[in-house]
């Protein structure tokens, strides 16, 4: 941080208004409110003072100013947040921000980039007339084109091209060229080209489809060709369209899933921008376990076909085990979104959407599907079916409502469907550490309103230093006086400047967050003032002589015991006299 002058961390703060930039990142109400990002929140505790250009939540105590947000958010470095806030304003910071990508994979990287830049130029070349006329015959505007980084293969010459700068053995480790009998052909030929990115924005592999006419009509080839499986990419772990998606999977809490590039498209420009597509149908641990990482509820929106349908239910299983909140987008004559939202338009995807039904409803209705519910044997079985599903779910309520209604539904009794049901699983529920609730006394509440008022008042600083200038605990101590330390270093007190003061000591950033975490009263009286001093002060004066109480007892000196006595009556002398 040395590196970074005042000067410069000033600039970037005054160009980076805190409301604007944390609204990128999370959904204020009109008070600059929010549900606070940094705990399971319900109501919105976090908050935002445009002022003095801070946050703070009233509930988990975690405060800061725009660089601190954005440096939590992201779970990134001091350096690395004032970059992207740096970038965001224009401002030029001559930084080198570690990469936190393999260093070893970096030639691989940059391989795969300039591969990605050649497909890009000869979409937008005269080679690629018809890839991009078949691109906007299929509604994908050049803005899709841009956003999306798609590209096109020509013929056989990438191989050439390439082979006067890298190492052949790499390339077709990137499986970018295939080796056959010796002699070098470009892996994608006439295709048009879908980079495929990690969460860091890295192209780690590319898949290419194929758009000729001739081709099309050529069954033996495959509609998409994939990279094969390389050091970087790793087909199980991929989710298409990650490093565009994931900021707003973030804000949204929710991630739509679906099944294909052109679905993920096309979602996306139609303003559901946290939309990923698997590659092929496969879900696995790999994928699971990101989304679990994510902390979010999960769309699917797969192909409404047989094979779309089966798929969305053993997705949505693993999910709701995971208690997972999982719902289901269902568009009956269609076979998938891109063909949906072509034809029928926004509103009518927004419809979709907006009805879309819980997992186990999309389960239920798929387990009537193939029966004939007018059949006691086939209702039998779809009751054990039911009950088998539900017992995947973790949420008793659900289960309760869904053993109503099927009760309802034929006419049995609730007490046959809940003696199957498996009791409710909650010790291996994960057990989220609620925070604990500590008890403050008069004493605690004293020290830590001083501290805050000293946080937000200049004069309280000052009236500290000369009334009082310690405090009870040590912790609470150094924080007073750190913040009188930066008052005397910079002639002012500025809470959001303070805060860069101390980001590197962890211990007062903890203290710091306790203070702010109690509820506060934003006014304040001198006599409450006054107050808080003197209970500080009594608290000193009472650990002093119950001091001298424990040595007054431990001498047998008669002397000494007199002795004593007088300092403890003179202390008391003293008390009276304020
Ligand atoms: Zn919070």
């Amino acid at each position: 941080m040395a590196f970074i002058s005042k000067e410069m961390i000033d600039e970037i703060k005054n160009k980076n208004d805190i409301v604007d930039v944390i609204g990128s990142y999370i959904t204020l109400n009109d008070k600059n409110k929010a549900l606070c990002p940094f705990h399971d929140d319900h109501t919105p505790s976090f908050s935002i003072q445009s002022d003095k250009q801070i946050y703070k939540c009233f509930s988990c105590g975690e405060s800061g100013n725009v660089i601190t947000f954005v440096q939590k958010y992201n779970n990134i470095s001091f350096i690395e947040s004032l970059k992207i806030l740096s970038d965001r304003a224009g401002i030029k910071l001559d930084v080198q921000i570690p990469k936190k990508r393999n260093i070893e994979y970096d030639n691989y990287y940059e391989i795969n980039d300039t591969v990605n830049r050649y497909f890009k130029n000869n979409l937008n070349s005269t080679s690629g007339k018809y890839a991009m006329k078949y691109l906007l015959d299929r509604n994908i505007s050049k803005e899709l084109i841009k956003e999306f980084s798609l590209g096109l293969s020509t013929s056989n010459n990438l191989s050439i091209l390439l082979s006067k700068k890298y190492n052949m053995d790499l390339l077709t480790e990137l499986d970018i060229v295939k080796e056959i009998n010796g002699k070098y052909y470009d892996t994608f030929q006439s295709r048009i080209i879908f980079p495929i990115f990690d969460e860091e924005n890295n192209v780690i592999g590319f898949s290419g489809r194929k758009y000729l006419s001739d081709d099309l009509k050529d069954e033996t080839q495959p509609k998409y060709s994939n990279t094969k499986e390389t050091k970087l990419f790793i087909k199980s772990s991929i989710l298409y369209n990650i490093n565009n998606a994931l900021p707003f999977i973030k804000k949204k809490h929710e991630i739509i899933i679906t099944e294909g590039f052109m679905d993920t498209i096309r979602i996306s420009s139609i303003g559901y921008k946290n939309v990923i597509a698997l590659m092929g149908t496969a879900f696995t641990k790999d994928h699971l376990e990101k989304i679990i990482k994510m902390k979010c509820k999960v769309v699917l929106n797969l192909d409404q076909d047989n094979a779309g349908v089966l798929s969305t239910i053993s997705i949505g299983e693993e999910l709701v085990k995971n208690n997972i909140e999982t719902s289901v987008i269902i568009f009956d004559d269609f076979k998938d979104s891109d063909d949906f939202i072509n034809k029928k338009g926004k509103e009518s995807f927004d419809i979709a959407y907006n009805n879309k039904i819980s997992f186990i409803d999309f389960k239920l209705k798929h387990l009537r599907s193939d029966k004939n519910m007018k059949d006691s044997v086939d209702i039998s079985k779809f009751i054990n079916e039911a009950i088998e599903s539900l017992n995947m779910i973790d949420d008793d309520v659900l289960k309760e409502l869904k053993t109503k209604e099927l009760a309802k539904e034929f006419d049995i009794d609730e007490s046959v469907i809940k003696n199957k049901l498996k009791g409710t699983k909650s010790i291996e529920k994960p057990i989220i550490k609620q925070e604990e609730v500590k008890r403050y006394n008069k004493y605690d509440i004293s020290e830590i309103r001083i501290l805050y008022l000293m946080i937000n008042y200049d004069d309280v600083i000052l009236y500290f230093e000369n009334s009082l200038g310690y405090l009870i605990h040590d912790n609470m101590s150094q924080l007073a006086y750190k913040i009188i330390e930066f008052r005397n270093d910079y002639g002012y007190f500025n809470y959001s400047d303070f805060i860069d003061y101390i980001s590197d000591a962890e211990e007062l950033n903890k203290t710091l967050k306790e203070v702010m975490k109690y509820h506060h009263n934003e006014e304040y009286t001198l006599d409450e003032l006054e107050d808080y001093i003197n209970t500080v002060k009594e608290f000193s004066i009472k650990r002093r002589i119950e001091s001298l109480k424990r040595e007054m007892n431990s001498t047998l000196d008669i002397n000494k015991k007199i002795e004593i006595a007088k300092k403890i009556e003179n202390i008391n002398k003293e008390v009276l006299k304020w």
